[in-house]
């Protein structure tokens, strides 16, 4: 923490009526042309603005939002991070995320309230625990941690947790990453937002992109709300919106759009120190900071661009979660919301080029994006600076779709129950 944000600097902007509080992140006017154009103001946006401007050399670099920074999915998650997959591709990127994550407070110099407090996977029969088996030894093989945990472990770990017999899903074991848990998703995309603006990036909120120039296969810049902006090469990067901005260079995606709903309780005393989740159908809990019990659970069952939710999926989050943790009954429900979930037809997302020259895309991430947040910048920022990519998105690139090419890992990531 620099001197500017002291304790005696606080309690003065607190006293003083937050008058003179420094600002975090400038807001320029857009210029009329920019080397790289980022569409999208969420963390991931974000992130590619800054590893772009950090590790690739001067650029004019403008990220352009429609809403306010951090209003979309960013601020909207149950901000779980995590790096527990089977599969080569997805465990070495989400493993990659968790270890910028480890030093992105440091990194950015604002804290992103990284709590390693573990992630935990309900088995309910024996095949679903022998599959938690196969899925451990492959992140242990990777040197990703992994444990695996039998009934009087869960006991003694997770003492709110139903282990009953009796239960209708009884639980039989449980898969645990220990340095999964959780970050403050808003400080995420604030975080990124001051350091990508102290490199010089160009943050321009309530700026709408609605059109983007294609001329000879190649893009040559956008139309904004705030008028027309060139650009050399252009990143999408809106998540829900993936289909429509997409749309405006002509391009189809394998993405479908659902809500998926969040909702916390009255805040309550501590109780629940790790994150759980449930597993016959989703449902996953958390205690926040504040004492709230947070909730999550699989997408709505229809397509939608809504962000509010059905009372369908919030009726079965909530019956997975009180039969997980019968205490929660007791609670008061305190809010809900739902975000646009853009959800690939193998539920991870899209990272790097498209057919048109200079256009990038990065979306359909769904609900599992927040964890990939600083491997999406870093390996977008790389694959924008040397127009291709990292080894590490190349699996994700979107002609995957077209070659069967799949990363096969719904069990882990969304459940893709949309196809
Ligand atoms: C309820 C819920 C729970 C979730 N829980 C988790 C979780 O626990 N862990 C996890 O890893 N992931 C989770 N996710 C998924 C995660 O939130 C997303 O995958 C991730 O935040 C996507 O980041 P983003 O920056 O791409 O998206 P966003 O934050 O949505 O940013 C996209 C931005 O683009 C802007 N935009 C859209 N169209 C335009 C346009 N035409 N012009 C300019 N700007 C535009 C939007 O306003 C938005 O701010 C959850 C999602 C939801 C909805």
């Amino acid at each position: 923490m620099t001197a500017r944000y002291s304790i005696f600097s606080l309690a003065r902007h607190a006293l003083g009526g937050h008058r003179g509080w420094p600002v975090a992140w400038r807001s320029p006017e857009p210029q009329p042309a920019y080397d790289v154009v980022i569409v999208g103001g969420g963390g991931h946006g974000l992130a590619t603005a800054y590893y772009l401007a950090l590790n690739h050399g001067p650029r004019r670099i403008a990220v352009l939002e429609k809403g306010w920074l951090g209003g979309g999915n960013t601020g909207r998650n149950t901000t779980i991070v995590r790096s527990d997959y089977r599969l080569p591709e997805s465990a070495d990127f989400m493993e990659f995320s968790l270890q910028l994550w480890e030093g992105l407070s440091q990194a950015l110099n604002f804290n992103v309230m990284l709590s390693q407090r573990s992630y935990i996977d309900l088995a309910h029969s024996d095949g679903q625990l022998e599959d938690f088996m196969r899925r451990g030894n492959a992140m242990r093989l990777r040197g990703i941690d992994a444990e695996l945990l039998d009934r009087a472990a869960l006991e003694r770990l997770v003492p709110p947790l139903d282990l009953s017999p009796e239960a209708r899903f009884p639980v039989v074991g449980g898969l645990m990453q220990p340095r999964g848990g959780t970050a403050r998703h808003d400080a995420v995309a604030w975080g990124y937002a001051r350091a990508a603006d102290g490199l010089g990036v160009d943050i321009v909120e309530d700026c709408e992109v609605t059109g983007i120039e294609v001329s000879d296969g190649r893009v040559s810049g956008v139309e904004t709300s705030r008028g027309r902006i060139g650009a050399d090469q252009v990143a999408i990067s809106v998540a829900g919106n993936s289909s429509h901005v997409a749309a405006l260079a002509g391009l189809r995606l394998p993405i479908e759009t659902a809500s998926v709903q969040a909702f916390v309780s009255e805040p309550v005393k501590p109780v629940l120190d790790r994150v759980v989740c449930f597993n016959a159908g989703m449902s996953y809990v958390s205690q926040t900071d504040k004492g709230e019990i947070l909730l999550g659970g699989d997408s709505d069952p229809y397509n939608s661009y809504a962000q509010r939710g059905s009372i369908t999926a919030i009726e079965e989050t909530l019956v997975r979660a009180v039969a997980m943790f019968p205490f929660l009954s007791r609670l008061r429900m305190m809010r809900s919301w739902g975000g646009i979930g853009d959800i690939s037809m193998d539920g991870l997302g899209i990272v790097g080029k498209t057919p048109v020259s200079g256009l990038y895309l990065n979306g359909g991430w769904g609900y599992s994006g927040f964890k990939a947040t600083p491997a999406v910048g870093w390996t977008l920022a790389h694959t924008i600076a040397h127009d291709a990519p990292h080894e590490l998105n190349a699996p994700f690139a979107l002609a995957r779709f077209e070659r069967g090419a799949l990363i096969d890992e719904a069990g882990i990531g969304p459940a893709p129950s949309l196809h």
